[in-house]
């Protein structure tokens, strides 16, 4: 069996006990495999699925060349057929010969002296190439006829032709896309009435600590409520996967194992949170090492430095049972966010089937000196502004301790500080990752 642990060594700068968060994401991402099921689903269903293979369009979209305004069509050549006032302008004149609305075409034939009263979305009717807006013509008073000058339109103008929406037999969607709410519309513009959408990724989560208590429990000296089971259930909640939620596991290797192991029997993915460091109660670490498969444990990245990635298995040794990934996260609650966001979150897309979007950088102007060391990636929470200009400016939120998630819902965005960069000045430009591109 090929183990992560040896497939990690061979990734350039590993380095198990603190990793630049580039490599790590470059070994996670080599082991996050799709889930490989596939489920037929009605369109409505299939809003923030990941479709499973490419959509190639059965018809054109539109059907037929028709109006893009309300106004008349006409034979271009009828532009050709103009008189020259006094004053050199060259005016068209043409007599209606009928006329066709959304979903009631226009079956007669039209020459070049004739129009054909359209509104918007019309079928062109045979002849006609070019539409003149209604607002750019002069009706005749019986109605039989339009006047308008021949600057007011050019050939072929105002229409939309069959196909330019979509064309038969092309790729309309990707596999891999997560539905939107305007590819649910494409597709029914297409009569696409079902689609074939990937199996959603199990997830399976719990959280370690002796100190931990959940909600509605009292909470005795010494003791915390669990929030981290709260802000993974909603993380996991906008990726649209499977979110298992196993509760709190108390620090004995017995339990941690055998919930370990439950976890992976159920899910695709384990996640836990606490227990990664090297304090004495921290076991998850230990027992990874003995009945799992480590690729790292700890990153050149600030918050989340003890992050442990590996499989784990529902049988009794490495590689019995049923296996699934797993990313042992940090304790501290800034610090389970910003690993999600960081390192789990792609995973989770890549596993799920998708392609996984850049998640959009902007440049700012940090409006505070920041302290920052050389040799680690930094995720300072940040909140950013624009200026009259219209340029970001980004302020650190009071504490950067990983312990205060108030900084989190403080913040707007992560100021990203690179490995190799060192301390940041007022007024210098620094790069930041706002919140809303992260789903
Ligand atoms: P650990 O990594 O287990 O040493 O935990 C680091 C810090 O995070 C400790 O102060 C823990 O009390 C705190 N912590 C760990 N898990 C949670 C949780 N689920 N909710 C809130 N705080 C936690
Ligand atoms: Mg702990």
């Amino acid at each position: 069996m090929t183990t992560l642990n040896d497939f990690s060594r061979c990734v350039a700068q590993y380095d198990p006990h603190a990793l630049p968060v580039s490599a790590a994401q470059a070994i996670v991402r080599q082991w996050a495999t799709p889930v490989a099921a596939v489920e037929r689903v009605a369109l409505r269903d299939a809003l923030d699925r990941v479709l499973a293979a490419d959509i190639v369009s059965p018809i054109d979209v539109p059907s037929h060349d028709n109006s893009a305004m309300d106004g008349y069509a006409f034979p271009r050549a009828a532009l050709e057929h103009g008189t020259t006032s006094a004053s050199g302008t060259t005016e068209i004149e043409l007599t209606i010969a009928g006329k066709a609305l959304a979903g009631h075409p226009f079956t007669g034939r039209v020459d070049t002296t004739q129009c054909v009263r359209v509104m918007t979305g019309a079928c062109m009717p045979a002849d006609c190439d070019t539409v003149v807006p209604q607002e750019l013509v002069q009706r005749h008073a019986d109605s039989t006829s339009i006047r308008f000058s021949a600057h007011a339109v050019a050939p072929g103008q105002n229409r939309r032709l069959a196909g330019e929406d979509l064309a038969r037999g092309h790729v309309a969607l990707r596999a891999g896309r997560i539905m939107r709410a305007s590819d649910l519309g494409l597709l029914a513009s297409l009569g696409i009435g079902e689609v074939h959408v990937r199996r959603r990724l199990r997830v399976a989560f719990f959280s370690t600590g002796d100190e931990l208590r959940s909600l509605g429990e009292p909470l005795d000296p010494g003791s915390v409520y669990d929030s981290n089971r709260y802000t993974l259930f909603a993380m996991l909640r906008r990726l649209n996967v499977d979110a298992l939620d196993l509760g709190v596991v108390r620090d004995e290797p017995v339990a941690l194992e055998a919930a370990l192991r439950t976890a992976a029997a159920s899910a695709d993915v384990v996640l836990t949170s606490g227990g990664v460091s090297v304090g004495e109660a921290d076991f998850t670490k230990q027992l990874l090492q003995t009945f799992g498969d480590v690729a790292f444990w700890s990153l050149a990245m600030r918050p989340g430095r003890p992050l442990a990635f590996g499989r784990v298995w529902s049988g009794e040794h490495p590689g019995l049972g049923l296996p699934a990934l797993f990313f042992g996260l940090p304790g501290n609650p800034v610090a389970v966010m910003v690993t999600f966001y960081q390192i789990v979150r792609e995973a989770l897309l890549l596993m799920s089937g998708a392609t996984p979007q850049p998640v959009p950088l902007v440049r700012a102007t940090s409006r505070q000196p920041i302290r920052k060391r050389a040799g680690r990636t930094e995720f300072q929470r940040g909140v950013a502004t624009q200026n009259e200009s219209g340029e970001w400016q980004v302020t650190p939120t009071g504490s950067q301790s990983s312990g205060v998630l108030s900084s989190m819902s403080e913040a707007n965005c992560f100021i990203v500080l690179g490995h190799d960069e060192g301390e940041i000045d007022a007024g210098q430009q620094v790069v930041i990752m706002p919140f809303d591109g992260l789903i």
